[in-house]
């Protein structure tokens, strides 16, 4: 049924973002992937980022193909100033401008404070932090070059930063994540209260435990599941859809007066569930 939730499969069936342009980076797994192939069937064309892996990003591309929109994969390493600027020409080039920028990749170097190198600090600050800003930078000026068009959206452009509930949750053995994602949400902030006077939508979506490469041991036997449940109030690991689903309703008008937010998309994880019998 039009305009509602996909029972089966949990995925928006409306096209809310008809005739915009997105990037999402990261696209050719997990959360990026889903994300990729939701805008596409929201109607939207789309660039599907990678760093690694054509063949994955070319099945992507041929998916949102599937809806009837355009897309291309695009290699670039969001951690290089070069490969952003010309990974986002390319893009005006070939979809004529921007709507919507996905600055989703992310990874993760884990090691005590003790054994962490100064590499696998930095890594994770360079394409976690430093990537969001390039990639935000590069949209930003197209979206101010082209204003806003009200045929196709009341603002300028859109911003979405994935961050991660360990924007607000201390994470042991982690501090180079933890503190790009930290970084993340100010700098989320700071770019809304610049940019939203120029009609610029900037938002962060903060997932909690989803179903990725990324975070595989995660969820991956019944064992370590049952475990991470104690820290999920809402008893189920999510799926990258419930992330997709909240980009696509974030980006488009629906939500247009949402400015400077973090959508944690969590299952209650930031709500101190240690709290819940005790305290
Ligand atoms: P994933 O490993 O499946 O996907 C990460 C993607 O980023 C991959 O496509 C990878 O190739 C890409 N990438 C890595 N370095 C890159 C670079 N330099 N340039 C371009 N692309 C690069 O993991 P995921 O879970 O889908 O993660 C996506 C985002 O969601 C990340 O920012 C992650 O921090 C965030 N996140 C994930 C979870 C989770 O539970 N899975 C929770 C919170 C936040």
């Amino acid at each position: 049924m039009a305009g509602n939730a996909d029972k089966n499969r949990g995925t928006m069936s409306t096209q809310l973002l008809k005739g915009q342009k997105a990037l999402v980076t990261g696209a050719n797994s997990g959360i990026g992937l889903a994300t990729a192939v939701a805008l596409g069937r929201a109607g939207a064309d789309v660039v599907v980022n990678y760093v690694v892996g054509a063949d994955e990003a070319e099945k992507v591309v041929a998916q949102i193909e599937g809806f009837g929109v355009r897309a291309y994969a695009h290699e670039a390493d969001v951690s290089d100033e070069d490969q952003v600027v010309a990974m986002v020409a390319r893009m005006v080039e070939e979809f004529g401008t921007i709507d919507i920028m996905v600055a989703n990749a992310g990874l993760q170097r884990d090691a005590p404070v003790a054994e962490m190198t100064l590499a696998h600090w930095q890594k994770v600050i360079d394409v976690n932090l430093t990537g969001q800003f390039l990639c935000a930078r590069e949209a930003v000026k197209e979206f101010m070059r082209r204003g806003v068009v009200e045929e196709v959206s009341r603002s300028a452009g859109k911003i979405i930063c994935m961050s991660s509930v360990h924007q607000v949750i201390p994470w042991s053995g982690h501090v180079n994540y933890a503190s790009s994602k930290g970084g993340v949400g100010m700098l989320m902030q700071t770019l809304a209260q610049e940019l939203a006077p120029k009609g610029i939508r900037v938002n962060a979506v903060a997932p909690g435990a989803i179903r990725t490469p990324i975070n595989r041991d995660a969820w991956s036997t019944p064992e370590a599941e049952a475990d991470l449940m104690r820290l999920i109030p809402y008893r189920r690991v999510g799926d990258p859809d419930d992330i997709a689903n909240a980009v696509v309703v974030l980006a488009s008008d629906m939500l247009d007066y949402v400015v400077g937010t973090t959508l944690f998309v969590d299952g209650g994880m930031t709500l101190f569930p240690g709290f819940a019998t005790g305290g």
